[in-house]
């Protein structure tokens, strides 16, 4: 059977909400005979420091607020959380145990680790009745009765042994962050602890997955919190996330990682706000690349210190609670001490260390072996030209430590960010569909390449067709992939394509969509859930059903990814470009008419009665102007497509159905089959030949146009063959080119016209060079 760890953080149970988001990804994602690790709900380990302090400092005052505090926490939590009979048990046992605390604060009895241990007990009592009130069998286990350690060793045998009493037919929620030694005391393994015990407790019940359910959708380039830039990884490696956690950060204790060596254990960081989210694998050496990461350092000491016997920074760590980390520099050995425990690491040196900087903060940057000393001089240098004056700097090979007077503050981190670990980001490029316009974007791909990699570097990974694929997560090479393709290409399975995707390890992805293919675009909300950008020139995702397309838009701005579909619209020509520069500087919309189908322009404007309009479809088909059946065209269902993509762009909620469509051919034509369409083209004649006639009695001219009126009181919005004059915009158009006129606030009687060819495979390849530039240099800042 196999099973799984979830460990949820204390950010994870802040509130009763939290508690309730928890509980449901338990019964949506967990299984009865998983273990469900938990920590003190919110900040309450803090604040149980606090109440250990002021006991030692015998602060009265302070040690009955801060037992206030924690009855009020905890009795709200049960109260909103828990119905009668759960709710008058569990608060009766809360005020015996605070009772407790009391007494032993009176009489002096007071333990630290004993004292630190309610937070999780109380965590773990709360959540199994919680979850035993929505009729889920949960069983609360205090973790002292399956942790044991001996001398600060775990004894692992008779952990396993205990381990058994994890029910298989049931929710087992256990405490993290505790332990007991061989006498039964209490122990506790550290500030964050709960992830190491989430990791232990699997091995022990060789669980299959581990995932750590925290307050970010997963491990970022730097603190989320603090630069809204951070990149989410969607891999890192152990040694990597080793190294972080020593460095501090918090987001994965530094022992985590020690129970899954030599086990193919699965570990996660991911969101228990977005149960949905992408989250962070934490991988094993050489299944990642090697990242950069900023990592925060505020109010540390560092001391020299001297004879660090082997183990020795480990028990040190253990005493204070806390990650510390050691290095060497120059001919010393060095120790990062948080600021508060330097006195008391100090003691326990026995004279062996010297206090080289005091109260200093600052940062570290862990990157890619080998970058150590240049990041560490590049940052330097971007501290002094910020005002910052260093107190020390330690380069080495993997990463550097840069320590200041003050906290940096977020302007500074992000600078430090933007210019130091966005740099080193790759965007993966997916292209799909490579027909007419398909090969032509790829031929211009690598010129193209060596301008994009100016903005940051970009890599041709995948080739998708309706049958084959092709992969290469370091690169295929544009100038020859029809070689590549003939020996490797694979059989499209649109299930490996979307695990490609979620493999590939890249800061960015995109998906370029260059075919036609509705179910292609239906992966779409895959391709965002697996990370990618996208670009399209392909029209169905952006006319689907309103609201499977507003949720794919709230998808991509959640994770921050982007659209682009310039030439969706109008080939290359920058229509959308226009629309967004309008509409960014202010100005309204009011009118959006123009010829959006290169083949219906083509059509009218060659029609003059001197032959039949039938004559000219075939001969467009035969010339390749329209598409193979010409019905596709004259059906307008792809101009309405066009105003939908754009009259979604100017903000209005239509879908196709309210776009009014008037075909360009008889309802008999539409009704019947390609045969019939065939045998009665003359029906086709004499419906334009009609039409042409009224036109021309108001001297005017037929054309396909397409008309969106925002400013009228009922929304216009319509496509069909309308007269215009012989010298209106639409009327003079060179046949086959496309021309959009927009009035608005600031053109409104003097159009902002753009017109040119709306088709072409030269000019859409180019188009969605377009997108791929502005998407990287978007990237690239
Ligand atoms: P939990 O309560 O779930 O154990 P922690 O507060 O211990 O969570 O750790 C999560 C916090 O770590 C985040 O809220 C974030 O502010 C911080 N953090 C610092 N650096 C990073 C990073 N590189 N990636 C993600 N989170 C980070
Ligand atoms: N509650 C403990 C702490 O705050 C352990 C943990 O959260 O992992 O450090
Ligand atoms: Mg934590």
């Amino acid at each position: 059977m196999s099973r799984a760890v979830h460990k949820f953080g204390g950010s994870s149970l802040s509130s009763a909400n939290r508690y309730h988001a928890v509980a449901n990804i338990i019964l949506s994602q967990a299984s009865e005979g998983d273990v469900i690790v938990v920590s003190a709900a919110g900040k309450t380990t803090d604040i149980l420091v606090k109440l250990w302090q002021s006991y030692q400092q015998q602060d009265q005052q302070a040690l009955s607020d801060v037992l206030a505090l924690l009855e009020q926490h905890q009795s709200e939590l049960i109260q909103e959380l828990l119905v009668a009979p759960f709710q008058q048990s569990v608060l009766s046992a809360l005020a015996g145990e605070l009772a407790d605390i009391s007494e032993q604060i009176n009489t002096a009895q007071l333990q630290e680790a004993q004292l630190l241990a309610h937070g999780e007990l109380w965590s773990a009592r709360l959540l199994a009745h919680y979850l035993k009130q929505l009729d889920a069998n949960a069983r609360a286990f205090d973790a002292r009765q399956l942790l044991t350690l001996a001398d600060g060793q775990l004894q692992h045998e008779t952990n396993k042994q205990a381990c058994a009493q994890l029910g298989l037919t049931q929710y087992n929620v256990v405490t993290g962050f505790i332990a007991a030694d061989e006498a039964g005391n209490t122990v506790t393994l550290g500030r964050n602890g709960s992830d190491y015990s989430a990791t232990l407790l699997a091995r022990y019940i060789d669980a299959q997955s581990v995932s750590i359910w925290t307050d970010t959708q997963g491990v970022f380039s730097t603190d989320p919190r603090k630069v809204k830039r951070a990149i989410r990884y969607g891999k890192i490696c152990r040694a990597q996330a080793n190294l972080l956690a020593r460095l501090g950060n918090p987001v994965l204790h530094a022992k985590t990682l020690t129970p899954l060596k030599d086990s193919t254990i699965k570990l996660v960081v991911r969101s228990s706000f977005d149960s949905s989210s992408a989250a962070t694998e934490i991988v094993t050496e050489g299944l990642a690349k090697q990242k950069r990461f900023i990592t925060n350092l505020d109010n540390y000491d560092l001391l020299k210190v001297a004879d660090l016997h082997e183990g020795e920074v480990g028990e040190l760590s253990r005493v204070i609670q806390h990650a510390l980390h050691h290095f060497d520099h120059g001919d010393d050995t060095f120790l990062l001490v948080p600021a508060q425990y330097s006195n008391q690491i100090s003691a326990l040196l026995t004279g062996r260390s010297n206090l080289v900087e005091s109260n200093v903060s600052g940062l570290a940057i862990v990157c890619e072996q080998g970058a150590g000393h240049t990041l560490a001089a590049q940052a330097k240098a971007i501290l002094a030209e910020n005002n910052v004056t260093l107190r020390f700097v330690s380069p080495h090979d993997e990463y550097c430590i840069l320590l200041c007077e003050q906290q940096l503050d977020t302007d500074r981190l992000t600078i430090l960010h933007d210019q130091l670990v966005s740099v080193s980001q790759e965007l993966a490029v997916i292209v799909a569909g490579l027909g007419n316009v398909g090969a032509v974007f790829i031929e211009q791909l690598e010129k193209q390449l060596l301008r994009l990699n100016q903005l940051l570097p970009v890599k041709l990974v995948g080739l998708v067709r309706s049958q084959h694929m092709l992969f290469n997560p370091s690169g295929l090479n544009p100038e020859n992939w029809t070689d590549t393709w003939q020996s490797q290409a694979v059989p499209f399975i649109s299930k490996e394509l979307l695990n490609h995707l979620s493999e590939l390890d890249y800061e960015h992805k995109v998906v370029i969509d260059i075919t036609a293919s509705e179910s292609f675009s239906q992966l779409y909300p895959q391709f965002v859930d697996a990370g990618c950008h996208l670009i399209c020139a392909n029209k169905y995702a952006g006319t689907a059903e309103l609201n499977w397309y507003q949720a794919l838009q709230e998808n991509l701005k959640l994770r921050n990814l982007q659209w682009r579909y310039n030439t969706s619209v109008g080939a290359g020509l920058p229509i959308n470009f226009a629309l967004n520069d309008l509409l960014n500087s202010g100005d309204k919309v009011e009118r959006l008419t123009g010829v959006f189908s290169g083949t219906l322009s083509w059509l009218c404007a060659h029609y003059d009665g001197s032959q039949p309009f039938s004559e000219l479809v075939m001969q467009a088909k035969e010339m390749g102007y329209s598409e193979p059946d010409p019905r596709e065209d004259l059906s307008g269902r792809d101009v309405q497509r066009k105003l939908l993509i754009l009259a979604r762009e100017l903000g209005l909620t239509l879908d196709l159905d309210d776009i009014e469509l008037s075909p360009l051919m008889p309802q008999a034509l539409i009704d019947g089959d390609w045969d019939f369409f065939i045998d009665n083209l003359v029906l086709l004649d004499e419906y334009v030949s009609k039409l042409a006639a009224q036109a021309a009695a108001q001297n005017k001219v037929l054309r396909y146009a397409a008309e969106l009126e925002l400013n009228a009181d009922k929304l216009v919005a319509k496509v069909g063959l309308k007269p215009v004059d012989k010298d209106d915009a639409l009327a003079t158009l060179k046949p086959g080119d496309n021309i959009f006129v927009i009035n608005s606030q600031w053109y409104q009687d003097n159009p902002l016209v753009i017109q040119g060819p709306g088709a072409g495979k030269e000019v859409t390849a180019a188009g969605i060079h377009s997108d791929l530039y502005w998407l990287s240099k978007s990237l690239a800042k």
